[in-house]
């Protein structure tokens, strides 16, 4: 972590290796795909957009000199040749498709930037002694099928149980999708890396939080994917005539959901921390204007990079509700549903990123991921993984209205270039 003072660093761009006009034009080469009329970008995974998109970044990886192919997943991978080819390679790379009315940055900065480092060391004439593999993962916003990661999945712990028979709105199962894409989906498992082959996993993304774009720091330094985990509260009152019990005789559930709505809140920030919590799905039976409301079920999600801390706030939660509930005369149960533990970046990994901008002149910070990545399966399967944020004007992301200066985007292709040439030289 820098000082404050040098965290204000922006670095030289004049001295950068990398082309930041370059990476400019293929930034918006790659938007035309699945560029609405109105706004933004939507180019889901496994689309007739996202298809033509990745048939233009395998042309254009091919002309970089890259040994292309594509896998039973349908990811993507663009091998350059090391000097040792034994070694085990450096692999870096991103996605490329895009939320419905998504923004021009997400995903695409961190494959086209892995290509603008490719394109560099040929530029330069330089061969490193590891190979490289850039890789272009498949429907990582997972909006099609309902399930997000899809490629990196396949490629780590393998797809879900029926996840190849999940079909979208247009008709058409995932399996189905994949044999479009030109792959056999029935020999799936040859998509799975070998972590042995593997030396790190580099993934430069745009962060979608506000975070580094309010403090002014160009790079961010991912610590970790936090945990997901959710809880559904259910909530028993009575219900009864809106219209002939009086007001101090209702059980009614939906005041009591709403004490615990509040309550979610102010435990969730009732101590310092970058944990996060949300009441987002509501069910009041039997739903009608004018019955008292007598069962509520709500949703909690709470996300944070350690266990302890979401343990903490749900224990907290459920001594509220049980004062609720006395007070109120309503039961609230609350039982976990869902949970995805947290995913960490590589510590040693984290300082050589971090160590790689300094020498650029670049500031940083450590910060959490609270968006999934494609970097958590990779992580997960026992690759050293790194992960490098650049600033998103206001937070904002899945959105038209993303954005991210040109010259950040450049200052994120120069520290992933440096991060993979310094360790390759180690
Ligand atoms: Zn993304």
């Amino acid at each position: 972590m820098k000082t404050t003072e040098e965290s204000s660093a922006e670095g030289d761009l004049a001295e950068f290796r990398v082309n930041g006009t370059r990476l400019k034009k293929n930034l918006l080469q790659i938007a035309a795909f699945g560029k609405n009329p109105e706004r933004g970008i939507s180019r889901l995974g496994f689309s007739e957009p996202d298809r033509k998109a990745r048939s233009w970044l395998i042309e254009e990886m091919s002309r970089a000199g890259l040994d292309v192919w594509v896998d039973q997943a349908a990811n993507i991978h663009g091998r350059r040749a090391g000097k040792q080819p034994d070694l085990p390679a450096i692999l870096f790379g991103s996605h490329i498709d895009s939320v419905p009315e998504g923004g021009i940055f997400d995903g695409t900065l961190g494959v086209l930037g892995a290509l603008e480092v490719v394109r560099t060391l040929s530029d330069l004439g330089e061969q490193t002694r590891r190979p490289l593999e850039l890789i272009v993962w498949a429907d990582e916003e997972g909006v099609h099928f309902g399930q997000g990661l899809f490629g990196s999945r396949a490629a780590t712990a393998g797809p879900m149980r029926g996840e190849l028979d999940l079909t979208g709105s247009d008709g058409v199962s995932l399996h189905e999708w994949i044999v479009r894409y030109g792959q056999n989906p029935n020999e799936i498992e040859r998509a799975i890396l070998d972590p042995k082959s593997y030396a790190a996993y580099f993934e430069l993304h745009i962060e979608q939080g506000p975070t580094l774009d309010r403090d002014g720091v160009p790079i961010g330094i991912v610590e970790g994917i936090v945990g997901i985990y959710r809880f559904q509260a259910q909530v028993v009152g009575f219900a009864n005539h809106a219209g002939t019990t009086p007001m101090s005789e209702r059980r009614d559930a939906m005041i009591s959901a709403s004490k615990l709505t509040q309550a979610v809140r102010e435990e969730v920030m009732a101590k310092p921390g970058r944990q996060v919590g949300n009441v987002g799905l509501v069910r009041a039976l039997p739903g009608a204007p004018n019955v008292v409301p007598g069962r509520v079920e709500v949703t909690i999600e709470l996300r944070d990079l350690d266990e302890s801390v979401v343990a903490d706030v749900i224990a907290r939660v459920r001594l509220r509700a049980a004062e609720i509930g006395r007070e109120d005369g309503t039961e609230i149960a609350i039982e976990p549903f869902a949970a995805e533990g947290p995913a960490h970046m590589d510590v040693g990994l984290q300082d050589h990123i971090d160590h790689s901008a300094g020498s650029l002149g670049l500031g940083t910070y450590r910060l959490p991921s609270g968006a999934g990545h494609d970097a958590q399966n990779v992580a997960r399967h026992g690759i050293p993984t790194g992960m490098i944020f650049v600033r998103s004007k206001d937070g904002v992301s899945h959105n038209p209205g993303e954005w991210t200066e040109w010259n950040d985007c450049t200052r994120g292709v120069e520290v992933l270039y440096q991060s993979v040439t310094e360790l390759d030289a180690r």
